[in-house]
């Protein structure tokens, strides 16, 4: 049962770049946002190293030091951040309710959605050691490191595809290890991994463990789950390329997403189904799922929710308390 209750004008769940960026605009426009940022502050960058290819950074950044800036420049403007979880939800009337770490309640005029995803990995131990230090889950993000190198991508959908063509224009060679004896991508992509010759595909491959030297990967140890044999295959990076998850279960009832999760907005708009509810980032994009998108669908739900707040000022004070 929550106690406390609090209003305010415009709530932005989530603090990533969408996030981020959705508040440095709401701030600037005076619509004096709040900000709860989720269990981890800056989310899914603060997990990386280098950052290198967000514009405004020629030497490239670290993930944590980029999500720092961001958090700073929000507060430049007077967003306020908090550090809550939201554990529930109620959007069937106006102001829009949430609550905060199962004891808070916070209404809002307008709420702008920026929880993004997380990566699924395989749930090695091993896998933990070294993320950041040849393990990562994205090859767009982190390939770089890798030029001219042997690398191993785990996955069979059309993200493994996509960023094993992608890392084969930068490294020597790429495993693919595929669990079945098919690809899940679609044709299209299966036939640009099948076309490229850099590209060597493991079916009926599971990884079983990384190895390295303490501080580096230098190896991977794989099963063959047809023969059952193990073997080690010498590589430096380590992609996990199995899926990602949006963080959006606490809205399932409320929002329309799709099978996976993904919210849905209206094309060319971070309009959710529910009237001043905005969704951006990577909770609403499975496909780009990069950080200068989000911030890109976080500025455009900042605009909307101003948009959607000014137009409500000119409403019958009996509307904006209505059932919708
Ligand atoms: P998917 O869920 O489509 O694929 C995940 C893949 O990972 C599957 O092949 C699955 O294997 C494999 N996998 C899952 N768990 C494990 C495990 N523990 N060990 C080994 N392999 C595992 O995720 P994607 O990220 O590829 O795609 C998500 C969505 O985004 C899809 O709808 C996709 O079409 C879309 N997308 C579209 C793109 C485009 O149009 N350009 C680009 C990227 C994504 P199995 O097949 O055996 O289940």
């Amino acid at each position: 049962m929550s106690q406390e209750t609090e209003h305010v004008h415009c709530l932005i769940i989530g603090s990533g770049p969408a996030g981020y960026t959705a508040a440095i605009y709401a701030a600037r426009a005076d619509l004096k946002p709040v900000m709860y940022t989720g269990i981890i502050p800056g989310g899914q960058l603060t997990q990386t190293t280098d950052v290198d290819n967000f514009p405004g950074y020629p030497e490239g950044i670290m993930g944590p030091e980029m999500m720092e800036d961001l958090r700073k420049q929000a507060e430049r403007f007077g967003t306020e951040v908090r550090f809550g979880y939201i554990t529930s939800v109620d959007f069937s009337s106006m102001p829009r309710k949430v609550v905060v770490d199962e004891n808070k309640t916070v209404t809002a005029d307008t709420v702008i959605i920026a929880t993004g995803a997380s990566a699924k990995w395989l749930g090695l131990e091993s896998e933990q050691k070294y993320n950041g230090f040849g393990v990562s889950a994205c090859a767009v993000c982190d390939g770089f490191f890798f030029k001219g190198q042997d690398v191993a991508i785990v996955g069979a959908g059309d993200t493994a595809a996509e960023e094993a063509t992608y890392l084969a224009k930068l490294c020597k060679t790429v495993h693919i290890l595929v669990r079945r004896d098919e690809f899940r991508a679609s044709k299209a992509m299966q036939h640009r991994v099948l076309n490229t010759p850099n590209i060597v595909i493991h079916y009926n491959t599971e990884t079983k463990e990384i190895l390295g030297d303490g501080r580096n990967v230098t190896a991977i140890r794989i099963l063959d789950n047809k023969s059952g044999i193990e073997s080690e295959l010498p590589v430096t990076g380590f992609f996990v390329a199995i899926g990602h998850k949006p963080n959006t279960d606490i809205f399932k009832g409320w929002l329309d997403m799709d099978e996976t999760g993904y919210l849905i907005t209206q094309p060319d708009s971070t309009k959710t189904n529910i009237e001043g509810v905005f969704a951006c980032g990577d909770a609403q994009d499975k496909i780009f799922r990069q950080a200068v998108t989000a911030a890109g669908t976080g500025c455009m739900a900042a605009l909307e929710a101003e948009r959607y707040l000014a137009a409500r000022e000119h409403e019958p004070e009996v509307a904006k308390d209505s059932v919708v």
